[in-house]
């Protein structure tokens, strides 16, 4: 394994080197009310400039979107209105608040670090200030659940890293750096005590990807390729340097290796006709439609003259994958679908069948990314 050492004085890397993150929450929610409540250590609560007390583990408080950069809350009793800011902190580290939704609702989640939370256009904006250590341990629970093994939790961690710190301004037009959505990676909840994860995090610590310019590499991810990595062409028309399609043998008998999935044939010709001119009258071109299957990864259903990318079919209804073939059978064309998610970078269940199967993490790395180093920042 090309195992590289970088030993840095910190103030030379800190322009990359990130130690708090500003991740936003709820992002999936058009967030109008939301109850805080069962902090595990006391909160600091600050309404604009001013103090409004300490938030203890029976206190309940509420915040709620008005307008625009007007909100009000309910703490202790008492409302206050027209605010344009709430900030909670903790008193010391390692503390946690847990936030529960109220409209709309959603379960409730428990996060370490500060908070602010704003009024935006319609909604409220709640942002997570969090140590990078701290986000990864909730991203790892939250993508990989706690029943895996170390090598593989190793291995996530720097990806996982990596991918945080090469993407650390991807929202920074909407006042934080990552989502809490699987668009950036999944960060659901603070991590339960789970020490094989925390470990994890903690012997990789500062280890990241790097491609041979210093440059953080593209460690992107998904749950199961289905046995052939994608290119990044075939998903985003863009070529990555570092990451090209290869088979993959690790994961092909695994959870999420094989999908099927019916859907009403009026529904399939009703999109390729209405997006893309389909010539359905034309019997060469219709026999064609009902028959499609792909041995090795393409980039678009049938032919790429008829210009039907499988990623919008996958959008459009919804597939796991753009790893299927179809076939008419009486209404309805069915698929037979290979792998869950874009199919880029690191496989997630083939890197947990290497963990099982006694691969180290950076074999498991080297097998998914051969063209990245791993590399150590210390701060000196
Ligand atoms: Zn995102
Ligand atoms: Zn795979």
């Amino acid at each position: 394994m090309r195992y590289l050492f970088l030993f840095l004085v910190f103030s030379f890397f800190s322009a990359g080197f990130t130690q708090t993150m500003k991740i936003g929450l709820f992002t999936n929610f058009e967030l109008k009310k939301i109850k805080i409540n069962k902090a595990v250590g006391n909160y600091h609560v600050m309404a604009d400039s001013v103090y409004l007390g300490l938030v203890c583990v029976n206190d309940i408080m509420e915040v709620m979107f008005i307008s625009s950069g007007n909100m009000s809350i309910n703490f202790k009793g008492k409302k206050y209105i027209s605010i344009k800011k709430v900030t909670i902190s903790p008193l010391f580290e390692e503390q946690s608040i847990q936030f529960t939704g109220i409209s709309p609702t959603f379960t409730a989640r428990q996060y370490e670090g500060d908070f602010e939370i704003n009024a935006m256009k319609s909604a409220l904006c709640v942002i997570n200030l969090v140590d990078m250590e701290t986000y990864l341990e909730g991203v790892i629970e939250s993508e990989c659940g706690v029943s895996q093994k170390y090598e593989y939790y190793k291995a996530q961690a720097i990806v996982s890293r990596t991918y945080a710190e090469k993407n650390n301004r991807k929202h920074i037009s909407e006042g934080y750096q990552l989502c809490d959505k699987v668009h950036c990676q999944v960060y659901h909840h603070k991590r339960t005590s789970n020490t094989s994860i925390d470990s994890a995090v903690c012997h990789t610590r500062g280890q990241v990807l790097l491609l041979l310019n210093g440059d953080f590499a593209p460690t992107f991810f998904s749950a199961n390729c289905g046995g052939q990595t994608c290119s990044p062409e075939q998903v985003w028309d863009e070529k990555i340097e570092g990451l090209n399609a290869f088979q993959d043998t690790f994961c092909i008998y695994t959870k999420q290796a094989k999908w099927t999935k019916s859907v009403p044939i009026s529904d399939w010709i009703s999109f390729v006709v209405d997006k893309y001119n389909f010539p359905i009258d034309d019997s060469l071109s219709l026999q064609l439609l009902y028959n499609f299957s792909q041995g090795e990864r393409q980039a678009f259903y049938l032919h790429p003259g008829y210009g039907i990318p499988l990623r919008d079919l996958r959008e459009r209804f919804k597939l796991k994958s753009t790893f299927f073939s179809a076939k008419k059978e009486g209404e309805f064309m069915v698929l037979k679908g290979r792998g869950f998610g874009h199919g880029v970078g690191l496989c997630q269940e083939g890197a947990m069948k290497m963990a099982k199967n006694g691969y180290t993490f950076d074999q498991i790395i080297e097998y998914y990314f051969p063209d990245f180093l791993i590399s150590k920042v210390t701060c000196k």
